[in-house]
């Protein structure tokens, strides 16, 4: 589903100049639950952002199921994003000043063929056990509660992949260990799932494995499927 070719993304800031990515090349097969690991500053959202478009790749090519995405402009690029990937933050970025139904209704926003939004609003809900906080707000939530709504806005659209950026960094043991069945659940109904995490644990129940240094990845390990 996923392949990358000579990955690289250099910034330049302060004429300092940094190889965030340096040749990074990847294969994800649909259905993967990919676990990045690496210490701080080692490139793991430079990756994540650049599988979700948001970053643009300095050099290389990124193939998603056959289409070549370093080809498209940014229009056709958030209508990719759209359609198929979800993002799920260590900070939940929620919108403070909508309620939980809204911020999960924004996963649609981009999307012009969907119909029954309600009730795809509902069931992501309730599949990540928020609806019966449907008309709170983000303050009104704890943690754990505010990555679920997080998670439920990530998946009305039903994507087919998961971008996920240390999702429970923030978020203490048992609601981690919440956050993380969410995820193995959707894996297992067939969404693919790429997750930054410092957690071993959290990476063994993974599918596969990829550790990163320097901008570089040094070791990938993967189950079969
Ligand atoms: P990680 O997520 O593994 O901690 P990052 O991908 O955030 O690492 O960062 C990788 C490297 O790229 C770091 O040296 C970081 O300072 C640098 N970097 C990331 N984003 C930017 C940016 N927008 N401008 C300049 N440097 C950046
Ligand atoms: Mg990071």
């Amino acid at each position: 589903m996923i392949r990358l070719e000579g990955i690289q993304r250099r910034f330049v800031s302060d004429e300092v100049e940094t190889t965030a990515l340096d040749n990074i090349n990847l294969n994800v097969k649909e259905g993967d639950f990919v676990a990045i690991m690496g210490p701080s500053g080692c490139g793991k959202s430079t990756l994540l952002n650049t599988l979700g478009t948001v970053d643009r790749p300095t050099q290389g090519k990124y193939w998603f199921d056959e289409e070549d995405l370093t080809a498209l402009d940014e229009k056709e690029l958030a209508n990719f994003r759209a359609a198929s990937l979800g993002f799920v933050f260590q900070s939940f970025n929620l919108i403070d000043e909508l309620t939980v139904e809204e911020n999960v209704a924004l996963g649609l926003a981009y999307r012009r063929d969907v119909k029954d939004r309600r009730s795809r609003v509902t069931d992501a809900m309730d599949k990540v056990g928020i609806a019966h906080r449907a008309r709170h707000y983000p303050h009104q939530l704890s943690g754990g509660q505010q990555q679920r709504a997080a998670i439920a806005r990530a998946i009305v659209g039903n994507p087919k992949l998961i971008l996920a950026d240390e999702p429970t960094g923030n978020l203490d043991t048992a609601n981690g260990e919440q956050v993380m069945n969410i995820l193995s659940g959707l894996n297992a109904e067939g969404t693919t799932i790429l997750m930054v995490t410092h957690s071993p644990s959290q990476a063994d129940q993974a599918r596969s494995r990829i550790e990163m240094l320097d901008g570089r990845i040094i070791a990938s390990t993967s189950r079969a499927l």
